[in-house]
């Protein structure tokens, strides 16, 4: 009964949305899932029905899906991409071309029914396109019934069996996964490495597998009373045979769990959120006393992360040691099961972060990666200073995403943010881009648009959008709407362009009793400057310029000025006072920009 009382709160919670722009539409898809695993051949064969609703307003003729562990086969695209490219993922290089028939990955399915009728298959590798038997016309439902067979790949990346911590099964993108149609159309990104993007809908999982697994992942255990292991305070019923585990899960877009003999499992209530779950295995790990603190950690991460962004919607998370990076999935996430307190508190933040930035925030990660990573990363750092206060990042959290950056900018090496996930030149190209300069977005904007208006317009999108597939523009309009100001121009620029921002103060020089500062812009990205200038025996006192493209300037205390012409390099701004008053000037004096070169950002009198 507990169970239901709690998917039914869920329910009301989570299907109350608005819809978040009156021309707006999302497909659905509910999955019924059951598979009966054989953990000899590392072998499972299921069957899944997915109710299918088509809310676009356009007939499909066929649809899409994901069967992603083709690709850990070799001469797949992700095998052919991690050989070809200049810094493959050091876990993956060219593991993928050595793997044996029995260590592969494969998904095939078998056979489908749309609404009874036999579709024609056509398999593209990770993807699998379907002829419909007829076409799903706008707004109706359509019924898909497959069978499947799979094999889990010995482990390369984030899904597979024993890994290099020997976590017996990961099982991420084990399914085939209905791809999404939104209004760019279909999304048939295929698998090479990175980035998810799936269709909102509930999940009803059983897995029928050896009894000597304990198995964690996303949903909520609904014959947790048959099954014990940490879930109830029934009786394990280890020994020979299989049992068949029962997850369901509301309103996710995906769904991934894991299974191992020697999980241990330990539980803890966050007061007014979810029920932790922490996975790990003890035998042999020297960082368990790191695990015993995670609770703690944790339940203070979902209280700041609540209170910053919005609250977490759903009853449970599950931390899960999945012995291989970190990645997240809706309710839980994967990680790493052994390393020191801060870098487990730093991954197990970031990937729990994403179930608001990919978990609820759910953008198209193949064509923006920086938005879940960018976002995700913003608040993460912001949380992994409260929670590791003396850690050196001279006070300013985002500042190693802020070295990042201009490292990769130094280099000449930055690509724009309109690069698809999988066409970076490089890793790092990626890396930095998706991390650091979606990071350094959300910086830039805030000091654009200031502080308190940052934080009002980004709670707004979040709630707004919690649950739907936004697009950049969409976290721009409500930046817009929060601050009064066009901000279009900066969206272009920083996303659609390598451009960078450095303005500089070039002279500083008194003429009929007033200051005049000149300041420059050395790069190309027009943008606004805040300007504090410094006595000895007097407060700093802060100045405002915007730029003309943004029809209006920030809402912070502090003098405004005039705004400065977009194309115009110089700018001079005259200060009502005389230059024997005034020791130095500094342009963007609190560090909260992505200025390229801060050399030039300082003028003073002993120079
Ligand atoms: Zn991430």
């Amino acid at each position: 009964m507990k169970y239901l009382a709690v998917s039914f709160a869920l329910v009301l919670s989570l299907t109350t949305q608005a819809q978040p722009r009156s021309d707006y539409w999302q497909q659905s898809a509910d999955y019924t899932i059951h598979v009966d695993f054989d953990h000899k051949s590392h072998r499972y064969s299921g069957t899944q029905s997915i109710a299918y609703t088509n809310n676009s307003p356009d007939t499909l003729r066929k649809v899409f899906f994901h069967l992603q562990y083709n690709a850990f086969q070799p001469g797949s695209n992700m095998d052919e991409r991690s050989r070809d490219i200049a810094d493959p993922d050091r876990r993956v290089g060219d593991r993928i071309a050595g793997l044996s028939e029995s260590e592969i990955g494969f998904m095939n399915v078998t056979n489908l029914n749309h609404d009874g009728e036999e579709a024609e298959l056509e398999s593209f590798g990770t993807v699998l396109k379907v002829h419909l038997p007829k076409p799903i016309p706008p707004n109706t439902k359509a019924q898909f019934d497959l069978q499947f067979e799979a094999q889990s790949p010995k482990q390369i990346r984030r899904s597979g069996r024993h890994n290099k911590e020997g976590v017996h099964y990961s099982m991420a993108q084990w399914f085939p996964k209905l791809a999404n149609y939104d209004r760019f159309g279909w999304n048939t990104t295929p698998y090479v490495g990175r980035e998810f993007y799936g269709i909102w809908g509930d999940f009803d999982v059983h897995i029928n597998i050896d009894k000597m697994y304990t198995l964690a992942g996303t949903g909520v255990l609904q014959n947790a009373e048959d099954i014990g292991y940490g879930y109830s305070r029934s009786k394990n019923k280890r020994g020979s045979g299989k049992q068949s585990w029962h997850f369901s899960a509301e309103q996710v877009h995906d769904f991934m769990w894991a299974a191992d003999p020697e999980y241990v499992h330990k539980t803890h209530q966050v007061p007014n959120g979810p029920l932790l779950r922490f996975f790990y295995k003890e035998k042999d790990n020297e960082f368990t006393e790191n695990w015993e603190a995670m609770p703690g950690y944790m339940e203070r991460f979902f209280l700041l992360a609540d209170s910053l962004v919005g609250p977490y919607p759903y009853p449970e998370f599950s931390f899960i040691q999945g012995g291989d990076g970190g990645m997240e999935y809706p309710m839980a996430t994967l990680m790493l099961g052994r390393g020191k307190i801060k870098g487990m508190v730093g991954l197990a933040v970031h990937e729990a972060m994403h179930n608001w930035f990919y978990g609820m925030i759910a953008t198209n990660e193949s064509r923006y990666p920086w938005i879940d990573e960018g976002f995700t990363t913003f608040v993460e750092n912001i949380i992994m200073m409260e929670l590791f206060p003396d850690e050196d990042s001279r006070g300013l959290p985002h500042y190693s995403n802020y070295l990042s950056y201009l490292q990769q900018w130094s280099a000449d090496a930055t690509e724009p943010l309109t690069t698809p996930a999988d066409h970076y030149i490089t890793n790092r190209g990626y890396g930095v881009a998706s991390y650091s300069q979606g990071c350094m977005y959300l910086v830039n904007m805030q000091y654009i648009v200031g502080e308190e208006v940052f934080w009002k317009g980004f709670r707004n999108f979040f709630n707004r959008w919690k649950f739907h597939h936004p697009h950049p523009e969409d976290f721009v309009r409500e930046m817009e709407r929060e601050s009064g100001l066009q901000l279009q121009w900066f969206n272009d620029l920083w996303v659609g362009t390598t451009q960078a921002i450095d303005i500089g103060v070039d002279t500083v020089f008194e003429e009929d009793g007033f200051t005049h500062i000149v300041l420059r812009r050395h790069q190309e990205l027009p943008f606004p400057a805040t300007i504090a200038l410094v006595s000895e025996n007097t407060t700093p006192e802060v100045h405002h310029v915007p730029i003309d493209l943004m029809y209006g300037r920030k809402g912070e205390s502090g003098v405004q000025h005039r705004p400065w012409k977009w194309a115009a390099r110089t700018y001079t701004l005259k200060v009502e006072r005389p230059l024997s008053d005034i020791d130095a000037v500094y342009v963007d004096p609190f560090f909260e920009t992505a200025d390229v070169d801060r050399r030039n950002n300082r003028w003073s009198k002993e120079e």
